[in-house]
């Protein structure tokens, strides 16, 4: 399968179990080369996601011909936030207030637009360590909701994997309540960042906004995270 026929079949699909909402598909290239990213966006897709900063600028300037949205969606480190403040429209793991304050001062600074920003919950019942327990959102939400130089657009996650398909939206729900608990509270979220490879039917029919596609558009990564 070539990759526009991958970006084909994830598109029907992701838009038969959205039932008419407006579902945007970032394309997860971590561990592809450039070329891969320049075949992709020959076949329309525009929003590319990236974890390894250095990995992403040096693909960016091969790209640099191209218009392309980047997604941060890796661990943020404070020493790296302000190149993924300047070289990317969105980041999807912003956990920490030291963290998004670093990134809202570079945009700032540069007089670039917020930069859009999810807050990557740690759910229940997950051993990964990233992520902002679900008990503290609330509370990180307000905060980064007040920086300038970002615009907090709604939560993200990414759940431990799992072929169990009720387990898999049972998670994915929690997500999107806990969006419409802080939508509750006046905080103007319209994204939930959740969905992958393997379980992303599951986070569509949950409500998903953003899905992050890798391997199911682009084959097997070369260098494993
Ligand atoms: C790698 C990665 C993805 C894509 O994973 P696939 O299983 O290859 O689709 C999505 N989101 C995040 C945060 C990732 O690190």
């Amino acid at each position: 399968m070539t990759i526009a026929q991958n970006l084909d079949r994830i598109r029907d699909q992701v838009t038969r179990l959205a039932q008419g909402r407006p579902v945007q598909i970032v394309a997860v290239s971590k561990g592809q080369p450039p070329e891969k990213i320049r075949e992709a966006c020959q076949a329309g897709q525009k929003a590319f996601g990236e974890s390894y900063v250095q990995e992403a600028l040096h693909k960016q300037s091969f790209l640099s011909d191209l218009a392309l949205e980047w997604h941060f969606i890796g661990p943020l480190q404070s020493n790296k936030t302000t190149s993924v403040a300047l070289h990317f429209e969105w980041v999807h793991g912003i956990d920490r207030i030291k963290i998004a304050e670093r990134l809202s001062n570079a945009r700032v600074e540069a007089g670039l637009p917020p930069l859009n920003a999810c807050l990557q919950v740690n759910l229940s019942g997950e051993s990964s360590k990233s992520g902002v327990p679900a008990g503290e959102v609330a509370h990180l939400a307000r905060a980064v909701g007040e920086l300038r130089g970002i615009r907090l657009r709604g939560l993200m996650t990414l759940p431990e994997p799992t072929p169990d398909p009720d387990l898999q939206r049972r998670r994915f729900s929690e997500l999107r309540m806990l969006k419409e608990s802080l939508q509750a509270l006046g905080l103007p979220l319209d994204t939930l960042s959740m969905g992958m490879s393997e379980d992303f039917a599951s986070a569509v029919m949950e409500g998903s906004t953003i899905v992050r596609i890798g391997t199911a558009l682009f084959g097997e990564r070369l260098r494993k995270p």
